[in-house]
């Protein structure tokens, strides 16, 4: 196993440098020295610049080209739960990081290091603290700070897609909806107002809901609108006087936040509503012409992104985002998390030919 702490060489395949940034641990909050690693082997490329903020690294290319792409990806991984240093079975590299997203980061300091005379410039963003609060986030960070290092006309995070381009994100809002009565013993119980029984009403707009699915530059995104949590009741012998449940509202990202919210409360119109947490979506964009010339270069048909990434902060800032990692996002943050060599190899090339044809 090589030592965490020696330099990158940019000159290895895709896999065996995944190996090497897996055996470089870099939990977030701890990603400093994996930070310099990077920061010192971008250096040594004489045609990139290289800026960096705090534990994040931004490469960019100046080579007067008419659009600028932007690759992007977290350097942080979730804690290792035994699964390092890496190992290899057959063509799968096992390890913490290897699918989300390592094995993404090495492909971007692949192509930094040797797509020299590019058709597009190219921004290459490598950021901490990704999987965890979204105050912390590098990302964030950086377009709060230096909007201008990232700027461009399109998009694509590393992150695990299982070398499928998916497209856009929705959003996603959480809501209690609190319900109050009058508390009364439960021998007197005409004394009180239920307000548990209050529940039904909600629970039934619920049941009855149906979700949209919407077609936006081709794919599909389904909504949904979920209960996930309800809380209620004093104790075995009190009529309760208040019931809250939680709700989940995931939306096509042809709605804004704004209008998610409004569609929220005129579901459950008459209700007390308290937004607790609110995400934006993300337009797939894939009309765009730089998107247009990403799709025909990978290939492949693009999917919706149902969760939540951070395509919506580049989104957010007017410049569309996809993902497109050689990762499994299904064996993200897993023990047994492991990534296909072949993958790897296959999103730099065609990333390669995006870039150089
Ligand atoms: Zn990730």
């Amino acid at each position: 196993m090589s030592s965490p702490n020696s330099p990158l060489d940019l000159t290895l395949d895709g896999g065996t440098l995944t190996a090497r940034l897996v055996d470089f641990p870099s939990v977030s909050g701890e990603e400093t020295a994996l930070a310099d690693a990077v920061e010192a082997a971008l250096r040594a490329c004489p045609h990139l610049t290289v800026d960096r903020f705090g534990n994040n690294v931004v490469a960019r290319t100046h080579f007067g080209r008419p659009e600028r792409v932007v690759l992007a990806g977290h350097l942080d991984t979730v804690p290792i739960a035994d699964n390092v240093p890496s190992h290899v079975e057959g063509d799968l590299l096992y390890g913490c990081g290897t699918s989300d997203m390592k094995s993404g980061v090495a492909v971007q300091l692949r192509l930094a290091a040797t797509v020299v005379e590019p058709n597009h410039d190219i921004t290459y963003v490598f950021y901490d603290c990704e999987e965890v609060e979204a105050d912390r986030n590098g990302l964030g960070h950086l377009f709060a700070t230096h909007p201008d290092w990232l700027a461009g006309d399109f998009a694509v995070l590393m992150e695990p897609s299982g070398a499928v381009v998916e497209g856009g994100c929705q959003g996603s809002l959480r809501a209690d909806i609190t319900l109050t009565g009058v508390r009364a013993h439960a021998a007197r119980s005409w004394l009180g107002d239920n307000a548990i029984h209050k529940a039904a009403e909600v629970l039934r707009r619920l049941a009855e809901y149906r979700p949209r699915r919407v077609v936006i530059d081709g794919l599909e995104y389904r909504e949904g609108l979920n209960a996930t949590r309800i809380d209620g009741g004093v104790a075995g012998n009190v009529i309760p006087d208040e019931c809250r449940i939680h709700v989940a509202f995931r939306f096509a990202p042809d709605r804004s936040l704004e209008q998610a919210e409004a569609h929220l409360r005129e579901v459950f119109d008459g209700y007390q509503l308290d937004i607790v947490d609110a995400s934006p979506a993300a337009l797939p964009g894939l009309s765009q012409p730089a998107a247009q010339a990403f799709l025909a270069a990978v290939g492949g048909e693009p999917r919706a992104k149902f969760g939540w990434t951070d395509v919506a902060r580049f989104s957010a800032h007017g410049v569309p985002a996809v993902n497109y990692g050689p990762g499994d996002p299904n064996l993200a943050h897993k023990r047994e998390e492991h990534c296909s060599l072949a993958a790897i190899a296959e999103v730099e090339e065609r990333l390669r030919n995006w870039l150089t044809k």
